[in-house]
């Protein structure tokens, strides 16, 4: 997947000035940056979460959002923009769970609904990638009785049963208790672990250093450095990245 140019303003603020970027297949990119400089608004515009005012959002290959016509670029309809979207799954910080609806339920509902599976293949993936999260024990549980963690990684289980063919997480862990962290991490290093072409936005340095290929720093919506995970966060070449991996920002 890849963004080409992209700009996404707020009013008047240019809160994505042209910022270009492109994820290889089975890549795991971390994106790390103060507050403020885009990177959520960076994959919710891949996502197609948010408008975009310029540039343009591919995945494999495709063009996303529009088509092009012999006058230009048209905008895709809800329809198609739904089916496109798809295709790449996404994690938030609230874990946003169907409240009335069993674990089990939660992971099973999109492939019934959107993809037309049958209950029984529905449900037999889902038990799948529950046990593949720690959590089939807990299958008929409701989001309410599960702790944050937990939920998380049913909100992980539910975005994998789309059959997504990349996954964007937006701070997957700064809502829940320190505690937590770790079992919704190693969820996420598995699923690096198997191929899963990933943008992880995160304040987990350590983390984004293990699991990441490439760091992407961004600020002020704008991508200010980038490299290979080690050698970026060891020895960054801006002085702004260097503040900020000193600072803990
Ligand atoms: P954080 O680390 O705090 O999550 P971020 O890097 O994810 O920050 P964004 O949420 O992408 O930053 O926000 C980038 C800029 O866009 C900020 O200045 C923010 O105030 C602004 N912004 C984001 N969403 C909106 C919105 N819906 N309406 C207006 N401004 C917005
Ligand atoms: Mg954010």
């Amino acid at each position: 997947m890849s963004v080409e140019r992209l700009v996404k303003r707020y009013g008047q603020a240019l809160v994505l000035d042209h910022v270009s970027l492109s994820v290889a297949e089975r890549e795991v990119v971390a994106l790390i940056g103060p507050s403020g400089s885009g990177k959520s608004t960076l994959v919710r515009c891949i996502h197609q979460l948010v408008p975009i005012e310029g540039g343009a959002v591919y995945v494999h290959g495709e063009l996303q959002g529009f088509e092009r016509t012999d006058g230009g670029l048209r905008a895709l309809g809800h329809r198609a923009i739904a089916a496109q979207r798809q295709r790449i799954g996404m994690v938030f910080q609230q874990f946003n769970l169907f409240p009335h609806m069993s674990v089990l339920r939660n992971v099973m509902e999109g492939p019934v609904q959107v993809l037309g599976e049958s209950p029984e293949q529905a449900r037999a993936y889902a038990e799948q990638l529950l046990d593949r999260v720690g959590l089939l024990a807990k299958k008929n549980a409701y989001p309410r009785q599960l702790s944050g963690g937990q939920q998380q990684r049913v909100a992980i289980a539910r975005a994998l049963a789309m059959r997504p063919q990349a996954m964007l997480f937006d701070e997957p862990t700064s809502a829940l208790d320190p505690e937590l962290v770790g079992e919704v991490l190693a969820v996420v290093r598995d699923l690096a672990k198997q191929g899963m072409t990933m943008i992880i936005v995160t304040h987990e340095i350590n983390f984004a250093r293990e699991v990441a290929d490439r760091i992407v720093f961004m600020e002020a919506g704008r991508i200010v450095e980038q490299g290979p995970a080690r050698e970026t966060l060891a020895a960054p070449k801006t002085e702004r990245l260097r503040t900020f991996l000193s600072r803990g920002e």
